[in-house]
């Protein structure tokens, strides 16, 4: 799964800094991975719930109910648009965050429910921070649904640009999902799946 990561960077005393650790409760991560450093996932402060298959996935939301469910699209037997779809099925709404190596994946996956994307090789401190982001969002979403229940989950790690056009079919509201730089983005489009890299834009 992290495998172009650097081994250096799995040493929890080089996570311990940056790892978010949730303050009143644990939320579980349920993972699909059928393989990989998952062990690393507790140095975030996480309880761990692992499907190594996406056939486990709807199972293990009901029993576990976690908060944040981390997808990796590239490991054998995982459909990442599945376990979107079943992660945000039957009201049990769970922050999901794909790592996948091909952005062409993407447009598919957020249209599936995907809250967060990663594409690969990522350091592992992005990827708590990341994980942080979505727990502390989703955290909010929950407290306030009780009386305001009727807009689904919605990280701002994702971001629908009204003014940026598909450079392929002209589409509007190009969707921005992850970041190659200070500078720069990738950006997708939902009309026809195209995927670009262009200036990194930030809210006002
Ligand atoms: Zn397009």
């Amino acid at each position: 799964m992290f495998r172009n990561a650097p081994a250096s960077a799995w040493s929890p005393g080089a996570l311990s800094k940056t790892a978010y650790v949730p303050e009143a409760e644990a939320p579980s991560v349920l993972l699909t991975v059928g393989d990989g450093d998952t062990d690393a996932f507790t140095y975030f402060g996480f309880t761990r719930a692992a499907a190594r298959t996406s056939a486990e996935v709807p199972a293990l939301v009901q029993r576990h109910r976690p908060a944040v469910a981390f997808v990796d699209a590239d490991a054998p037997h995982v459909d990442a648009e599945a376990c979107c779809r079943a992660a945000n099925a039957h009201g049990l709404e769970v922050a999901v965050l794909v790592t996948c190596r091909a952005p062409q994946q993407v447009p598919a996956l957020l249209i599936a429910g995907a809250h967060a994307i990663l594409l690969k090789p990522f350091a592992p401190n992005l990827l708590a921070g990341r994980l942080g982001r979505l727990v502390r969002e989703h955290t909010e979403h929950r407290r306030l649904s009780g009386w305001r229940n009727d807009a689904p989950f919605a990280s701002h790690l994702i971001r629908r640009w009204a003014d940026v056009c598909c450079p392929t079919c002209q589409e509007p509201n190009a969707t921005a999902f992850d970041f190659t730089s200070h500078r720069r983005a990738w950006f997708a489009c939902l009309a026809c799946a195209h995927v670009w890299i262009d200036a990194r834009r930030e809210p006002v």
